[in-house]
């Protein structure tokens, strides 16, 4: 075959779209576990772009440069840049693509305020229903494509000179493909490697799925790959204790209040992105804080799939008035707003959160087109890579980390490289 693309989730199936759209390429998607789920679909769905028709439809004046240019503030990798630039230059594109050709209903979100976001950005369906309707979506797409072929339980377990070994059934199968494109995301499920690059991240709550167990590492290393930023994860500072659900990253922008044990402030609450807040939630006492906001917080943010999630499990409680909350607290809250910042009025709903990982950030070096490069920057033929097998945008810290990255990753190094493997006749 032409193509064989390994991970059929974000990265993966943006690839075959767009590679499948020269009819002369034969492309398969092969795929470890649909039932076991890929991150995209569990996410929130949220798309970072700038420069889109629906941001200029809001007159919200942005740019891939100026969106470039926030995420290497954040990360301050700028080894990055010409990888940053081309996925920030393809995201108005791929985002206006899903919603005019494949029928999705994309809308930018105002209400989605993030830091270290210079303008609204993070365009999201109508119903802010997710990542999962969106890769339903996607993969429904794809299963037009008389071209491409999705194997499901045919997960990759090596590479060979000129193609990719898979096992079906239980047995090996080498699968020859001019092109092998790795988009099977990192390893935040792979407890060794976690303890290998990432041990300082202490013992946080996983939220991703199980797939991501970083089978191409070593693949990756036998082939003399660079590998960066190992060390670096997507995390939140917004998971509910006990519940395994987030709240969501709206409520900071909102007046929302965290407080640590004692009751007391300890955080500008708008000063970090959710990556960034992991870690100061790691530093406090019982690794967890007290998160409260108000009803007017809520109706903003309620009808969204996060809240959903949450209100579903029970991830909150809500208090009559200050005295209620004090109870429930054990501590007088210290409930005072930052200079500028709105009061909350009573009742109040409270939420105790801690520190989670979600997604790693650390991956194998690519050049703009995808293509995997070496410890000596040569290219490595035929082997291509995206989404988190490649090296995020985070940086080497995961404070670095800006909404909306991981996504822009994937989808847009699919883009990328599917758009480069059809060439000129697509
Ligand atoms: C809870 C949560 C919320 C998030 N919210 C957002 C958000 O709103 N916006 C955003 O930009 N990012 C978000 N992210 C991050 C984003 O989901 C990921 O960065 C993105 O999905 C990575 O895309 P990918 O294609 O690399 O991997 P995935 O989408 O995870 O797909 C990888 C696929 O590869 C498969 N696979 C793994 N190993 C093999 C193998 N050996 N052989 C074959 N297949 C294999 C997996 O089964 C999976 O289907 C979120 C992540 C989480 C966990």
């Amino acid at each position: 075959m032409d193509v064989a693309v390994v991970g059929a989730g974000a990265c993966g199936v943006m690839t075959a779209l767009r590679a499948s759209r020269d009819p002369d390429l034969v492309v398969g998607v092969f795929e470890k576990s649909l039932r076991e789920g890929c991150n995209a679909e569990i996410s929130s769905g949220s798309l970072a772009a700038g420069g889109t028709r629906f941001q200029r439809a809001a007159g919200i004046d942005d740019s891939p440069e100026r969106h470039a240019a926030d995420i290497l503030a954040a990360s301050g990798d700028l080894a990055q840049a010409d990888v940053v630039q081309a996925l920030c230059a393809a995201a108005p594109a791929y985002v206006e693509w899903i919603a005019d050709e494949l029928g999705y209903p994309v809308e930018i979100g105002t209400d989605l305020p993030r830091a270290g976001m210079s303008v609204p950005r993070l365009h999201s369906d109508a119903g802010r229903l997710g990542g999962r309707r969106l890769m339903r979506h996607l993969r429904e797409a794809l299963g037009t494509r008389s071209n491409v072929a999705l194997v499901d339980e045919a997960p990759a377990i090596g590479l060979v000179d000129g193609g990719v070994v898979v096992e079906q059934n239980g047995a090996p199968l080498e699968v020859r493909a001019a092109t092998v494109v790795l988009a099977l995301d990192g390893f935040a499920a792979n407890p060794a490697l976690m303890k290998e690059h990432c041990s300082d991240l202490g013992d946080p709550f996983y939220g991703g799925v199980t797939t991501s167990t970083g089978d191409a590492l070593p693949w990756l290393v036998d082939l003399g790959a660079e590998l960066r930023n190992l060390g670096s994860c997507l995390r939140s500072g917004l998971v509910v204790v006990g519940h395994g659900t987030r709240v969501s990253p709206s409520l900071p922008f909102l007046g929302t209040v965290l407080l640590d044990l004692d009751g007391r402030r300890f955080v500008d609450e708008q000063a970090h992105g959710y990556s960034g807040l992991a870690a100061v939630l790691q530093q406090l006492p019982g690794q967890r804080a007290a998160m409260v906001w108000d009803a007017e917080a809520h109706e903003a943010v309620r009808e969204t799939e996060i809240m959903r999630e949450t209100v579903r499990g029970g991830g909150f409680q809500t208090y009559a008035d200050r005295t209620a909350l004090a109870a429930a607290l054990g501590a007088d809250p210290d409930l005072e707003p930052l200079p500028g910042r709105r009061r909350l009025a009573a009742p109040y709903h409270l939420a105790w959160v801690t520190h989670g990982v979600l997604a790693t950030q650390g991956g194998v070096v690519v050049d703009p087109l995808g293509r995997v490069l070496r410890t000596d920057g040569s290219v490595i033929p035929g082997l291509r890579a995206g989404g988190g097998t490649a090296v995020g945008l985070a940086g080497p810290d995961s404070k670095g980390y800006v909404s909306g990255n991981g996504l822009l990753s994937a989808f847009g190094m699919g883009w990328i490289i599917g758009n480069d493997l059809a060439g000129a006749s697509a």
